[in-house]
Formats: structure tokens, sequence, C-alpha cells
């Protein structure tokens, strides 16, 4: 049996945050991740990260309040303000460990200005930002001696007596389960983006850490609120940055007319996501788009400026379009991107269940709510990576000896078993795919109740047949299979708390855009969802938004 103080399951920003600061704490801390750290998706973020730097004239207050307006007045202020005040140190922070941001002609680290934001705050290295800042903290946890059980999956939690204790894991090298004793547990395990198809996310992110803290009685909160990204490319749904209208780049209808000055005249290309994304969606419905596309051009912005400041989205273009991006615009249209909602933590990371923490693109702290702003989610996974830590690390101070109890681990080979047992009947890859086209289908950019009910009963009817699928690699060396079909059954609850969140949310707000009822209604539902499971099926119940000095008003961009 291994044990530590603070187990964080997950590699990623958040992950690798939390456990440097655990490490610094002086407990023992220890990551559990089923990929190589830096295969983490936080390795494909390219834009950038916000941060206010008072030195640049830029104050915390106005990065607080474009995060709140682009979060449709659904994000918690304490939290947000907490996040705006801490940016600046956290950005100096990851400079002083070794992040090379870009600098400026003055030899400043340089900006460029990011969607729904008033002023240029996005610091960034060229367009591999999540990369370089993911290195450099994997550098720090092992220089810090950080445990690390790499390629190890982690399949269920231990709880005693209410709280969590532990994981159960597969090492995948080997096939052997084991159990991972701990005083607390930090979720950091990402998105859940491949619970939709087409998805900008890696095939990785799947979204258990969110089926895993769900099934131990912590609330879900916000799930309806899924982001759809403005500029994925046509055919392969990979992303495209936003930094492409972050330096300038135009987004164009069929007629050649830039027609986000329809939607938003003042910010432009440069509106919150979701603004962007419906008034996309919008051009292409009325017969504005090409086969189901809008352009984004770059053109003007001249090929040596493209090369230099933009170089791997010339590359996307070249490899999956054979398009140059100098020399044309390109076909792109609105994707899956991010999940707002996850596990509701206060601002120092804990869930309703003891002894599990969470940070980063599972949990919801609630800086985001309706909507979050490009270059924040990196911000989140750094800020409150490390607050989860502390609290955890404190926490875990307070917690006696390990348990000796092993019965989560015999239960979980069982589980295990039976999936290798079961006759070849279903795939988990047919199931998976069915469950995210309809989930594309159904919670897309715009949604009606005819369209959620149809999700709902999809997923319903897919979770009927979970019992049927089959694994048909019966090895024990990366049984990638066995994980695919374990990870399957976690994604359907993930769409069973989307689908109850979009259900119950009786408005229109940020990402969550319902075209039978298109009004935001702050008297009803200035108010989170949260999803808890209730036997097989999901409960709601609602909790008011935090405001502290912005009352919601009107959104215009
Ligand atoms: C293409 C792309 C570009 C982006 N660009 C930006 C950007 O420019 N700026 C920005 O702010 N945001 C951006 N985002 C969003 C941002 O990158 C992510 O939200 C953020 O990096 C998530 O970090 P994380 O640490 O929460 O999770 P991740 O980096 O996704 O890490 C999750 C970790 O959990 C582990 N894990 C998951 N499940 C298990 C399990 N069952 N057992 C063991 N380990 C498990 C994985 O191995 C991994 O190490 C982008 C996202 C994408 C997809």
């Amino acid at each position: 049996m291994h044990q530590h103080d603070v187990l964080i399951i997950g590699a990623g920003l958040a992950g690798l945050r939390a456990a440097v600061e655990a490490a610094r704490m002086g407990v023992d801390a220890a990551v559990v991740t089923k990929v190589h750290p830096v295969r983490s998706h936080s390795n494909a973020a390219q834009g950038g990260i916000n941060a206010p730097l008072t030195d640049r004239g830029d104050e915390w207050e106005g990065h607080a309040l474009d995060t709140i307006k682009g979060s449709d007045y659904l994000a918690d202020q304490d939290a947000v303000e907490l996040m705006s005040r801490e940016a600046g140190a956290a950005i100096i922070e990851l400079e002083h460990m070794g992040v090379i941001f870009s600098r400026n002609e003055d030899g400043q680290l340089g900006t460029r200005r990011f969607g729904g934001q008033k002023v240029a705050r996005t610091f960034f290295v060229g367009a591999i930002t999540g990369s370089a800042m993911l290195h450099v903290l994997y550098e720090q946890a092992i220089k810090l001696d950080v445990n690390i059980y790499e390629e190890w999956f982690v399949s269920n939690l231990i709880i005693e007596d209410g709280a969590c204790r532990g994981v159960v894991a597969m090492n995948i090298h080997s096939g052997e389960l084991h159990t991972i004793k701990a005083k607390a547990v930090i979720m950091a395990t990402g998105g859940a983006g491949r619970v939709f198809e087409p998805s900008t996310n890696a095939l990785i992110c799947t979204g258990e850490g969110l089926g895993l803290a769900y099934r131990a009685g912590a609330p879900l909160m916000d799930m309806e609120m899924i982001q759809y990204h403005p500029t994925t490319l046509a055919g392969s749904g990979i992303l495209l940055s936003e930094a492409a209208r972050g330096e300038g780049a135009y987004l164009l209808n069929s007629e050649g007319e830039r027609f986000m000055k329809t939607y938003a005249p003042d910010y432009l290309e440069l509106a919150s996501r979701d603004v962007v994304s419906r008034a996309e969606q919008t051009e292409i419905n009325e017969g504005r788009g090409i086969d189901g596309n809008i352009l984004l051009d770059l053109r003007h912005l001249g090929r040596q400026f493209i090369e230099e400041r933009l170089g791997y989205l010339q590359e996307v273009a070249v490899e999956f379009l054979g398009m140059d991006l100098a020399e044309q615009p390109v076909p792109i249209r609105p994707g899956m991107h991010y999940i707002m909602g996850g596990i509701k933590t206060n601002v120092d990371g804990a869930t309703e269940v003891p002894g599990l923490y969470a940070a980063g693109e599972t949990a919801n702290v609630s800086v985001h709510g309706g909507n979050r702003l490009g270059a924040n989610s990196l911000l989140d996974t750094v800020v409150f990576g490390r607050r989860a830590a502390v609290a955890a690390a404190e926490y875990a101070r307070t917690v006696g000896l390990h348990s000796s109890d092993e019965s989560m681990l015999e239960l979980e080979k069982k589980r295990y078993q039976d999936l290798l047992d079961r006759p070849a009947d279903l795939r988990s890859a047919h199931v998976r795919r069915e469950m995210a086209e309809n989930m594309t289908a159904g919670i897309g950019v715009f949604r009606d109740q005819a369209s959620i009910d149809g999700a709902i009963a999809k997923v319903e009817e897919l979770r009927g047949v979970y019992a049927r699928v089959a694994v048909e690699n019966k090895g024990k060396v990366f049984n990638t299979d066995l994980m695919s079909a374990i990870e399957l059954e976690y994604m359907l609850d993930v769409a069973q708390a989307v689908c109850a969140g979009a259900d119950a949310r009786k408005e229109s707000r940020g990402a969550h855009f319902r075209t039978d009822m298109p009004e935001r209604d702050d008297e009803n539902w200035l108010k989170h969802t949260l999803v808890y499971k209730d036997g097989d099926g999901a409960r709601v119940e609602t909790l008011d938004v935090t405001i502290t000095n912005w009352q919601p008003v009107e959104r215009v961009y």
C-alpha cells in the first residue's frame, strides 16, 4: 500500500502548481497521472495567461470587472476578486521559476489583447504558453522531490467515514491495481471535452474527476455552461487560438463582411466567446456561411508578423488544411472547448466532501460563471491550484494515521474483472461517439427544451446499455480499451449532470442560450445550479451567486 499526506490527481498546471506548493509546505505530496505530466492538456494552451500588472497602469479591479461581465454575472465575485488580486504575483512567480514569457520592444513582458477585455493584459510565450508553463512546473516538482505516479489511472476514490482518504488506481504499465492512501486528495483532472464531439480537447479529457466527485456526493455546479470556442478549424475541429483575433484577425461571412459589427459594435471580433460563437452560428444559420463555416482572415497582418507571432497557428493551417494564413482566409466554426462548470469548491478548493479538494478546469470555484474569458483558465489553474494545496496540506496535518482498510481495492478488482469477463457485445468507442454527438446536438451553441429533452433521453438510454459494454483486449499491459470503458462510465455521469443543469436553468445566460427563453432572468436565476447524484438520477438545487461590488447590468460589447 502506498501512502502520502496530500495526493493530487492530475499533473496539468493545476495539479503541478498544487504539488509544488504542498511540497514547499513540507508535507509528503504525491501526484498520480494517467499520462506523462507534460502530455496533460495544459500543454496545448496556446494563447496566454491574464494578469493585471500595476506597473502597466492596470489594476485588479479592471480585470475583475471584465471577468464578471464575461461570466454574465454568474461568477462569484469574492472568488474573482481573489484571482484578480493574486494574478500579478502568480505571473511574476512563474517568470522567476523560468517561464520565458515573450517580451515587447522595451524588454518588458509583452501582452496581447484577448476577447472580452478592455485592455491588453494577456501574457504569452509565443503560441506555446501552456507548454512552457507546464515544463517549468514539472521541473519544479521534480526539484522538490514530489512523488509522481506516472501513467497510473485513478478509477475510484476511497471514502471512509464520509471523508476522502485516497484512491484506487491502476498502474497502466502492469495492469495491477493499488490503493494510494492519503490524508487529503486534490482533484486536478482537467476538463471533460470529449463528452462532446467534436472538441478542441485532447482525447484524454474525459472528465473522470467530475464523475468520481459526483459519485462521492460532491455537487457539480453550473454544468450547463459549456464553452464553444469561436475559431475551431473546419473538419478536424482543432483550435486556432484566440491569439489570432487578439493580434487583429477578422471574421468574415460569405459576403466578405466583418459581421461582428452588427453583434458587438465596440469590441467586434474581441467580444466574449459566447457572443462571438452565437454571432457566427447565426450567420451560418441564416445562410451567410460557407459550407457550415465562416472565415478567419489574417492576410492583412502580413507574412512576417504571422510567422513571428502566430507561427504555431500557421503550422496548424498548413498541416490540416494545406492553407497559408498569409494568402488565404481559413474556414472556421464554433467548437466545444471548455467546461465552466465543475466540482463546486470554496475559494480554498474545498468540496463538500471532507478531505476532497479540487482545482483547475475540473473545479468550479466560480470565477468563470456563464462564460470564461480567454486566458483566464491558465490563471485559474495556478492561483487556485496553489490555494487548494495550502488548504489540503493544513487539513492533512489534522488527520491521524492512514487506515489499513483495503476493501475498496477488492471492490475495484471485481469491477475490472467483471468488465473483462463480459461477452463481446458493445464497444465503448461506439457508445462514446453516440453520447458525444448527441451532447453537441442537444446542448450546443443554441439549445431549447426539445433539444435538451432529446439529449436527456439519449444519455439515459446509453446509461442503460452501459452494462453491455465489453472489453476486447484482455491483456494486462497498457490496456487502453479497459481504461476507455471505465472512462465512459464517468463520461455518462458528466453528460447526465450537464443535461440536468441545462434543463433546470430556465433562462439564457452566458454560454447557456435557450432560443425558447432568450432573456437573462436576474430575478429568478442569479443563481448557480448544483447537481447532486441521486440514486441513478440527478437532483438539482440552486445557490445564490455571491455579489460583492458589481451589480448585474445589461451586457453589451
Ligand atoms: C487546445 C486548447 C488551448 C487552450 N488555450 C488556453 C489558453 O491559451 N489560455 C487559457 O487560459 N486556457 C487555455 N485553454 C484551457 C486550459 O488549457 C485548460 O483549462 C487548463 O490547462 C486545464 O488545466 P488542468 O490542470 O485543470 O487540467 P489538465 O491540464 O487537463 O490536466 C489534467 C490531468 O489530470 C490527469 N488525469 C485525468 N484523469 C485521470 C485519472 N482518471 N487518473 C489519473 N490522472 C488523471 C491527466 O493525466 C492530466 O495530468 C486551452 C485548452 C485547450 C484544449
